[in-house]
């Protein structure tokens, strides 16, 4: 292995956190190098993640309209089939475009980029087995581990990404099948239990806790959106946990389920089931020994409040440290940690990284929730504002769900805001930039917003928290 140029920067991954990280450095100067294995930059995210799963996400949606809704708003389609290859053709296609366009990326901002499985040799010395044969030497003054998660495997069923899939096996399925199972009622079990129910199967849910959405959802929240997934036809096991899944003589797959607390077995058929109880941090074949890198709780990396390891000169952020295991939460990591490697002021809340379900409606969020403020002890006021009462939804006929604001009694400043509606991911923006100015609900309720959207909704929830009333509800 013939030893390379030293790198200021090399960066391991090129995930969300990875590539932004990397496209940031050679921004500021550093000479900067990025270690990808996969084949294609972007990581989870692009590549098996929060892309192509949108994508299923869209036009599955539409699918579902032209069959089940557009008749009712006095559009008559016949012959109405599905083509299931082209939609994944189509979602290949725009995961095609975005990984090869961090490619270009990487090329206008001269980040080098080598594509291989690094492993630490020592503290400044990585090793790439490179993807086409053959290994290289990394030299460099500062190391990023940017790696990233990997699903978390159901001990004693074993994923063969055909029958028994995680999300990667649900984004490539070859035929919708009959009947669904899936093991978690979490962000993944939720997004592409809803696609491949609108493209036709039957879907039931086994989920081991009382709620639906994963850690951190509101309970109200939490309560209509199951309503809201109930009705368009998911079904739900809660306080329910799966015992294992084995295959029967016809070749369909037998789920034992029992509930929760203990008690009587219960065995559910399915042609397909999806594995989804969460993901854990990826540090595989990584060498982090001969780095002198140390592991936190569960396979994480502990770094401090400037992205550093126990060995001060190397990095991590991303799904292998501490918080959500959320893309806009890792680039924002790998931004900050570069700039505090330059003397930059590092600094994230963690309390204001939005949260958003892609279902429909979507499930989005930012700041406390009511269950957390009522913990804290701490007085607040709540507005609701159900978008029934808003007339671009009426105007859509798409009125499902509403704006929940909560603030600080005495102050009126916002504490939390929780929305369920079609477009919540791109709502919740709005009240992301609010809390991190410090707004008060007064301070939204006189933004002059415009009319008729769907953004009135908040408005409104805010004319409650600040004044008692609103005018519109
Ligand atoms: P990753 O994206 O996991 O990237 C790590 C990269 O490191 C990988 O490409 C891996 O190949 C590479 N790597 C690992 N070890 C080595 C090594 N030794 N050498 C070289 N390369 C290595 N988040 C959202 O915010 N919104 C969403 O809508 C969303 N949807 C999702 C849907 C699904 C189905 C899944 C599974 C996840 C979704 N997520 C979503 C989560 C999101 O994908 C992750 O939080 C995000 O990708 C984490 O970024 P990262 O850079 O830390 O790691
Ligand atoms: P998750 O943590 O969101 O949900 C897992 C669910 O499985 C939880 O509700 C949990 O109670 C349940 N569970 C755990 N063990 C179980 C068992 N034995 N039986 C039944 N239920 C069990 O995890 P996920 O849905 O696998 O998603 C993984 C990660 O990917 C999440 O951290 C999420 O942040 C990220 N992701 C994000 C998005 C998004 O932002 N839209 C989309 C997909 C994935």
């Amino acid at each position: 292995a013939a030893a390379d140029e030293e790198y200021d920067l090399a960066v391991i991954g090129g995930g969300p956190g990875g590539y932004v990280g990397s496209i940031k450095a050679a921004q500021m100067g550093l000479k900067t190098v990025c270690i990808e294995k996969r084949g294609t930059l972007g990581g989870t995210c692009l590549n098996v993640g929060c892309i192509p799963s949108k994508a299923l996400l869209n036009n599955s949606y539409l699918y579902h309209q032209a069959k089940k809704d557009f008749a009712n708003r006095g559009i008559i389609v016949e012959g109405l089939s599905l083509d299931l290859k082209k939609m994944m053709d189509a979602k290949n296609t725009s995961v095609g475009q975005l990984t090869g366009g961090i490619e270009m990326l990487f090329k206008k901002n001269k980040v080098d980029y080598v594509k291989g499985a690094g492993k630490f040799l020592g503290p400044n010395e990585i090793e790439v087995e490179l993807a086409e044969g053959g290994k290289k030497t990394v030299k460099a003054k500062k190391v990023m581990i940017a790696t990233g998660s990997e699903v978390t495997p159901f001990p004693g069923v074993e994923i063969d990404e055909k029958q028994i899939i995680s999300s990667t096996g649900a984004l490539t399925l070859e035929a919708v099948p009959k009947k669904m199972i899936v093991i978690g009622a979490g962000v993944i079990g939720l997004e592409l239990g809803s696609v491949w129910e609108r493209l036709g199967a039957e879907v039931t849910v086994v989920e081991f806790s009382g709620a639906i959405g994963g850690l951190g959802i509101d309970k109200e929240v939490s309560t209509t959106f199951q309503r809201i997934m109930k009705k368009q036809g998911l079904k739900f096991k809660l306080n329910t946990k799966v015992t294992g899944v084995a295959k029967k003589a016809d070749g369909t797959l037998g789920v034992s389920v029992e509930a929760a607390a203990g008690g009587k077995e219960d065995t559910l058929d399915a042609d397909v089931v999806l594995v989804c109880i969460g993901r854990r941090p990826y540090t595989f074949g990584l060498g982090l020994e001969n780095a002198g890198v140390e592991m936190a709780d569960r396979g994480k990396l502990k770094v401090n409040d400037q992205f550093q390891t126990n060995v001060p000169h190397i990095y991590a952020i991303g799904d292998i440290i501490d918080g959500p295991m959320l893309a806009h939460k890792a680039e924002d990591e790998g931004v900050l940690a570069v700039e505090g490697m330059l003397g930059g002021h590092v600094h994230l809340d963690y309390n204001l990284v939005p949260s958003v379900v892609y279902t429909h409606p979507e499930v989005a969020w930012v700041g406390k929730t009511e269950e957390q403020l009522k913990e804290e002890g701490v007085e607040y006021l709540k507005g609701n504002f159900p978008f029934m009462a808003n007339s671009r939804a009426k105007t859509n006929v798409d009125t499902d769900g509403f704006v929940k604001v909560l603030t600080d009694k005495k102050t009126d400043k916002m504490l939390g805001v929780h929305i369920i509606n079609s477009q919540a991911g791109e709502l919740i923006g709005e009240a992301c930039l609010a809390m991190e100015y410090g707004a008060s609900s007064e301070d939204i309720a006189r933004v002059c917003h415009a009319h008729p959207t769907l953004s009135e909704a908040l408005k409104g929830a805010c004319q409650q928290t600040y004044s008692g009333k609103s005018i519109n509800f």
